[in-house]
């Protein structure tokens, strides 16, 4: 195994360009501290070339047959493949999760992106009956045009998948900022497309300052489409910057998961499923478990087990054999973690496991379990985006279910419970974009993901995701 790591550049009419002004950011592997490379610093100047070529790359992609579109794409899928132990590495390196979990993030990447390349075969339009016998009505689809997509650095790669795959199959071009912090391993999924042979400006890759790059690319005439992930705050503030300027935009958000485990639930199931969604990527995910409502009659088991799930994760480098549990992927989610610990403790919660920072080297932060929490404590309130998870029991079911829709939030949901009777009682009432029952988070490319209230609009998967890419259009035609 390789442990390397590149300098990054922009990718610009498919060549690998640096910065025009010469700048560049540091990059930091979170689990040493140390910098491990550099990636360019794109200007206005930049900007402008990449836009350019984006408007350019459009008019040849949305001339290109869906099937050239998907040959494309799926050979871009076949490379991701081919290079998953480097891609590993790199995504390890600069975002610090387990090696087990980089190949799992890009060999699912790979799958969403052929996913794409064959739902792209099956957008249609059709033919309306028209109310004059001489006239053929036809509603169709065409590709909203440029789109500019802001990811985060918690999924590097997936993050762009879920976007790039429904923005190429309908036929739509797509620049990219990409994560400062990880930017290697977004660096290496777009050099699979171009080397898969995508016409030059059909994908672009940028990185700088995200309010700088994000003001100036959504307000610019080229961009027709705006689609971020990543913090509520910043979201509304992009969803903001996109109304003012008409642009359409997909907004995929925070979150706060409550998983509720009712008086019949499968504990040990619960424990496992709920524990591997809690630590997966060091709970830096948006559907992250992070509100566990347990039956009072099931608290004590479900706790003592629990404690024992998080005490059995090995913490360590990502890159090292046997770890499942890697560091934070940046300084400012440790104190955000102590914040949040710090918080319970003065309220006189119960601090199951964990609750410290582990080693001065690196972001490491046990994994941490908070019991006995209030539902005014900051953990029951905010994101914690960590690995950490606040316990408290109910009585009845729709006591739970009304904790769980308490927040503004409404991304992920998970139940555990045996009857029937709760299953459609969970699903019709729990305020969520996705809810999984008696089973961990299981986000596949056919389903839709995507979250309601704060948690943002549009949706990430399914057929629905291409819909977000697509303008429709009216055309009634009367022969003479
Ligand atoms: P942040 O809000 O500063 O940044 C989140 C992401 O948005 C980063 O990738 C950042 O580069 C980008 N960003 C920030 N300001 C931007 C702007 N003006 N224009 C364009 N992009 C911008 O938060 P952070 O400290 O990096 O992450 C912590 C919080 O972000 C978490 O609490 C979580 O809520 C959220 N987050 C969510 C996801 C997700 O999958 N939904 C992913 C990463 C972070």
């Amino acid at each position: 195994m390789s442990v390397s790591y590149p300098n990054v550049q922009l990718l610009i009419a498919n060549n690998w360009v640096d910065a025009a002004s010469g700048k560049h950011i540091d990059v930091r592997n979170p689990a040493t501290g140390q910098v491990i490379g550099t990636v360019a610093h794109a200007g206005i100047a930049d900007l402008d070339l990449a836009l350019a070529a984006a408007q350019k790359g459009f008019e040849v992609w949305r001339d290109t047959s869906v099937y050239e579109r998907a040959a494309v794409m799926r050979r871009a899928a076949a490379l991701l493949r081919e290079r998953v132990e480097e891609i590993a590495s790199v995504l390890t390196q600069e975002n610090g999760k387990p090696l087990a979990e980089a190949r799992v993030e890009i060999n699912a990447g790979a799958d969403i992106i052929d996913w794409f390349a064959d739902e792209g075969r099956r957008v249609y339009g059709r033919i309306v009956p028209g109310r004059n016998v001489a006239a053929q009505q036809m509603v169709i689809k065409e590709p909203v045009g440029p789109v500019a997509a802001f990811t985060p650095w918690n999924f590097p790669v997936n993050q762009i998948v879920r976007k790039i795959g429904a923005a190429l199959a309908t036929g739509c071009s797509f620049l990219c900022k990409a994560p400062e912090e990880t930017p290697a391993s977004p660096a290496a999924l777009l050099r699979c497309f171009v080397d898969a042979g995508i016409p030059a400006g059909v994908v672009g890759l940028v990185f700088g300052d995200p309010a700088e790059i994000s003001s100036y690319v959504i307000a610019h005439p080229v961009i027709r489409k705006v689609t971020f992930t990543g913090s509520t705050v910043v979201g509304k503030q992009l969803a903001a910057l996109a109304g003012q300027h008409m642009k359409r935009a997909t907004m995929e958000l925070g979150g706060h998961a409550p998983v509720i485990i009712a008086e019949d639930a499968d504990v040990a199931l619960a424990v496992k499923a709920a524990g591997a969604a809690k630590f997966r990527n060091a709970g830096q995910v948006c559907i992250s478990p992070t509100r566990f409502l347990v039956h009072s009659s099931l608290v004590g088991e479900f706790n003592q087990a629990f404690v024992q799930y998080a005490q059995s994760l090995k913490l360590g480098d990502g890159l090292a054999e046997g770890t499942s549990l890697g560091p934070l992927a940046n300084p400012r989610r440790v104190t955000a973690m102590q914040q949040v610990v710090a918080d319970a403790r003065q309220r006189g919660a119960e601090i199951l496991t964990g609750g410290e920072r582990v080693g001065e080297t690196g972001n490491f932060f046990a994994p941490t379990l908070i019991a006995n929490l209030e539902t005014d404590a900051d953990l029951f309130n905010q994101e914690p985006f960590g690995p950490i998870a606040g316990i408290r029991a109910f009585d009845r079911l729709e006591e739970a279910i009304a904790e769980a829709n308490r927040l503004p939030y409404g991304l992920a949901a998970y139940a555990f419970t045996r009857s029937f009777k709760n299953v459609q009682l969970l699903s019709s009432r729990v305020e969520t974009g996705m809810l999984w029952i008696n089973q961990p988070a299981t986000p596949s490319a056919e389903l839709p993901f995507g979250g309601i209230k704060d948690s943002g609009y549009g949706t990430e998967g399914g057929p629905e995701a291409l819909e977000a890419y697509l303008n429709t259009k009216a055309v009634s035609v009367v022969g003479i």
